[in-house]
């Protein structure tokens, strides 16, 4: 296919930050952006040129939608089936709807990896309450119960450590088809975030190490403290899931990495992800700029990092005292600062982050943490 080139829009489905960071990097290049989700006055839709509000079940509107743009992309993989397949009919869709359909269901994705023969956390499927005991007798406890589809960001998931949480961690997930995962006692956690071109191209951003907090990121070091042989192995991972499942664009690879130095992976996300944000301060060419490259079929930039980076996320518990500190946080002169434009900071609830440079990620984390009390 020709390339996209810039001048032309492009359809992102979701509004989010993702599509937000994501509008930002194609308006440089001067690309316009199109944007359609079921919100209003989106952190997207804020910077792009035309925001669209409806279902994604309006297929008409998603039809209409993506006959307006020269390629359509999306910045979370919960876009139902039939809504990428809607958008197919009228422009590429890029990564392609399968992708979608395999990376948002557990099941589905760990079947994947499983038949691809690459290392994955223990699992089982449970589809009863029977079902789970059966599981956890087989799996031994503790282990996660999580539902199939629909999880992010610890949504639908229960600790089970013994017998008397089944019934609990079977309510948790609403009583629909789920996973239970062997509980990981995980050394760290890293993600490598990598992109392909429309060509086979293949560039990575190397490991990024992780720390969550109740489940939801917390902090992002880059480089991972790990060894180059750790790096190297995560890294051939990553681009074998690229290229078997033929992913034009960006896709992230989370991991736990065991005591005993051994990687296994825990999810996938077809996007630009949130482990990768720093990339936006601290590279040649951001995840989001990389994502832009793929779908518009032009060559991949630079992955190259100029600079240690450490990100911390601001969720909106940083409001519960009124206004964060801004003028204090941003005090620190080698700190970052990125907001989303959502009007309403709930506990929990991604609202921007910073970025910390320095010459060590050491010294990226104290500077980060430094700016972040001063909130
Ligand atoms: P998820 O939404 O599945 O990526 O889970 C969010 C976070 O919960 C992970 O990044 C881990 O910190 C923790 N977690 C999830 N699954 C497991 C597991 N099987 N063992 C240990 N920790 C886990």
């Amino acid at each position: 296919m020709k390339p996209v080139l810039p001048g032309s829009a492009i359809g992102v489905l979701g509004s989010g930050q993702l599509g937000r960071m994501f509008a930002i990097a194609a308006r440089r290049m001067g690309y316009r952006v199109h944007t359609l989700s079921p919100d209003e006055d989106t952190p997207t839709g804020q910077v792009a040129d035309l925001e669209i509000n409806a279902p994604y079940e309006d297929l008409d509107a998603i039809e209409k939608f993506a006959a307006a743009v020269s390629v359509v992309t999306f910045e979370f993989e919960n876009v139902p089936a039939a809504t990428a397949a809607a958008a197919e009919k009228c422009a590429p869709v890029r990564p392609a709807g399968h992708i979608l359909h395999t990376t948002q269901h557990r099941l589905r994705e760990k079947t994947f990896l499983l038949n691809a023969g690459l290392p994955i956390t223990p699992f089982r499927r449970v589809a009863s309450l029977a079902g789970l005991s059966q599981a956890a007798a087989e799996l031994g406890l503790p282990a996660i119960l999580k539902t199939a589809d629909f999880g992010y960001d610890g949504k639908g998931q229960h600790r089970v450590a013994s017998a008397e949480d089944f019934q609990a961690a079977w309510n948790t997930v609403a009583q629909s088809e789920s996973v239970l995962e062997a509980f990981v006692d995980f050394e760290r956690e890293i993600s490598v975030v990598a992109a392909r071109g429309s060509n086979g191209e293949f560039i990575h951003f190397g490991a990024i190490e992780n720390q969550h907090s109740n489940g939801i990121l917390r902090v992002s070091l880059a480089p991972a403290r790990v060894e180059d042989s750790l790096v190297a192995q995560a890294v051939d991972i990553a681009r074998t899931v690229l290229e078997k499942l033929e992913v034009v664009g960006v896709l992230c690879v989370e991991f736990f990495v065991t005591r005993d130095g051994r990687l296994l992976i825990n999810e996938l996300a077809p996007r630009p992800h949130n482990s990768g944000h720093y990339t936006v301060d601290a590279n040649v060419t951001s995840q989001f700029e990389q994502q832009l490259r793929a779908v518009c079929g032009l060559p991949l930039g630079s992955p190259k990092q100029l600079s240690a980076a450490a990100m911390v996320n601001l969720l909106g518990d940083i409001w519960s005292k009124g206004e964060p500190n801004w003028t204090a946080a941003t005090a620190v002169p080698n700190v970052k600062l990125h907001l989303y434009g959502k009007l309403e900071p709930r506990p929990g609830r991604k609202m921007g982050h910073i970025t910390a440079l320095a010459p060590t990620v050491d010294q990226a984390l104290a500077d980060a943490e430094q700016s972040f009390l001063a909130l």
